[in-house]
């Protein structure tokens, strides 16, 4: 049987297109998101077209106890999690001065803390099975700080930070952990932004152009099935912008 995948976020955007990626090749497939019950179940629904076992799961990446029932119930149903895709996260743009701390708070909950919790969760089966891949979704703003987004861009820098040195610390037990820092990608995250602001921002993206889901599930694929030596990296995907 091919390997069990997990995907935290994925009832849209980027998570749901790295599931439909997986689930294409007959990977059984672990969805979960927070929120969005209808959109979480239309998702599973989706992809268990491709023929492939599908399992989705509500539940709050950043809540470890929520976490650990989704990670027993799929060893109980499918077995080990050997990818691990920690995708779940949401964005926040304006001043910190004018952030609720509540809300900073759970920006770090939900884009950092969940990283932890899911890789915490995971990483016992890998080591048992001597294999396993953890990709993180990360930002370019983890690499470089965005002015407005300084709480999102705090997150992201602890995912980079993480990945790299959890790829160390798993690398003798065969296990790689790498992230990707995605540029912006045309997704409803970017809702908020006018019809203006995208066009300001595409001007500034070498490509000329947004990335879209499926390349960044493109990527995750690539990393996934391959390339055992590639640990501890951010690798940046964002049209040659930042
Ligand atoms: P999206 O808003 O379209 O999808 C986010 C998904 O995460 C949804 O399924 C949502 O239900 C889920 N989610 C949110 N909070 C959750 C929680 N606490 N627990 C479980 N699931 C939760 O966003 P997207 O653009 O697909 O973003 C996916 C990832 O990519 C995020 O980590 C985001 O920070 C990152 N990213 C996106 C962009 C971009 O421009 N879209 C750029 C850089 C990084």
């Amino acid at each position: 049987m091919k390997k069990i995948v997990m995907i935290t976020g994925a009832s849209r955007g980027i998570g749901y297109a790295a599931a439909k990626r997986f689930a294409k090749e007959q990977y059984p497939v672990v969805i979960t998101s927070s929120k969005r019950k209808e959109e979480l179940k239309k998702a599973e629904e989706n992809l268990k077209q491709y023929g492939g076992l599908v399992l989705s799961f509500l539940a709050d990446a950043g809540d470890y106890k929520q976490m650990e029932k989704v990670v027993r119930e799929t060893e109980h149903q499918l077995g080990t999690v050997e990818i691990l895709v920690n995708n779940a996260g949401i964005a926040w743009i304006g001043l910190f001065q004018d952030m609720e701390y509540l809300v900073y708070e759970q920006m770090i909950r939900t884009n950092l803390l969940s990283v932890m919790h899911s890789s915490h969760l995971v990483i016992p089966g890998m080591i048992h099975k001597k294999a396993g891949k953890i990709i993180n979704i990360s930002s370019v703003w983890g690499n470089v700080g965005a002015s407005c987004e300084a709480a999102y861009s705090a997150a992201k820098s602890g995912v980079n930070g993480f990945t790299r040195a959890l790829g160390k610390e798993l690398a003798p037990s065969h296990i790689q952990v790498n992230g990707i820092a995605c540029g912006v990608i045309d997704t409803q995250m970017n809702d908020c932004l006018t019809l203006e602001e995208k066009e300001q921002l595409i001007e500034e993206i070498p490509a000329g152009r947004f990335g879209q889901a499926e390349e960044v599930a493109e990527l995750v694929y690539q990393i996934a099935v391959g390339h055992e030596y590639l640990n501890g990296q951010i690798i940046t995907l964002d049209g040659g912008w930042i």
